[in-house]
């Protein structure tokens, strides 16, 4: 027998038709006559007010789920939130906020992973053991990746309980030649700084803004950082860990660039500051 074909997923368009819960642990699928024991809906099963709308249901590499939308009522209460705060992300396996957290972000590749390429790699391309292969490695792939999400949604939540965020903008595909290449496949960042791009409380800076050189002390611009530097030292005498530092400016350095003209001289004379702060 030759593996033919897969489904992927199949919508269930309407609670109450397609699908149904009898209680926490078992559904009911149309079509099928028995219930179906689940896992997981401890998740949203003590929500108040919960209203299950489609859902659908996925033939993923480790099994079959079922992704369910549902409504809330958010009430009127509003969340309060803590003050903003500032991400570095210039190290690619960590995210530094301005209040001195470092948040990890590297998700090392299984060994099991490394074990299902082996074994594919000595299978005959298209036989039935290679199929059988492909499914061990996808399914390795799968749960690496649910670890990289979970993990960007823990960071990103954590992040958003913050006011406002300042992010600078910096480019995402250059980390993946040279220095960092590696690192960059198991890095979450990606996914951390995708989530955060596309929420209203977070703030965008150019990647032209000096939040690395500028001295919060004493207004100048230290011009002669490496990125071989992890600490941030004026002449000064300011001090500082090199990412909290920059994490820092950005709240600092975002709220100058409000206040008008006069504030620009705090950088200096630098032409391009000038205009970067011109762009914002
Ligand atoms: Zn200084």
């Amino acid at each position: 027998m030759r593996y033919k074909s897969d489904y992927e997923s199949i919508n269930l368009q309407q609670y109450r038709k397609t699908y149904r819960f009898y209680d926490e642990h078992h559904i009911g699928l149309q079509g099928l006559n028995e219930r179906i024991r689940i896992r997981g809906a401890n998740q949203f099963w003590n929500i108040p007010g919960l209203e299950f709308a489609n859902a659908k249901l996925l033939n993923l590499p480790d099994g079959y789920y079922l992704a369910i939308t549902t409504y809330q009522n958010k009430g009127g209460e509003k969340k309060k939130y803590k003050p903003e705060i500032g991400i570095d992300m210039e190290i690619k396996t960590t995210i530094t906020t301005s209040d001195g957290r470092k948040h990890k972000v590297l998700i090392e590749e299984s060994e099991r992973i490394k074990k299902c390429q082996r074994l594919i790699a000595r299978r005959k391309k298209g036989s039935s053991n290679w199929y059988k292969a492909r499914k061990l490695l996808q399914r390795a792939y799968q749960k690496l990746m649910s670890r990289k999400k979970d993990s960007a949604s823990k960071i990103v939540n954590e992040l958003l309980e913050h006011e406002r965020v300042y992010m600078q903008d910096e480019n995402l595909s250059g980390w993946h030649k040279g220095l960092f290449g590696r690192t960059v496949q198991h890095s979450v960042l990606g996914l951390v700084k995708a989530k955060l791009i596309k929420h209203e409380r977070v703030t965008v800076l150019s990647s032209r803004m000096p939040t690395t050189k500028y001295c919060p002390a004493c207004g100048k611009l230290k011009k002669d950082i490496t990125l071989a530097d992890r600490t941030y030292e004026c002449l000064c005498g300011h001090r500082e860990d090199r990412d909290i530092h920059a994490a820092r400016n950005m709240i600092l350095l975002s709220q100058k660039h409000t206040c008008g003209t006069q504030e620009i001289n705090a950088f200096g004379e630098d032409v391009q500051r000038t205009q970067a702060c011109k762009t914002i």
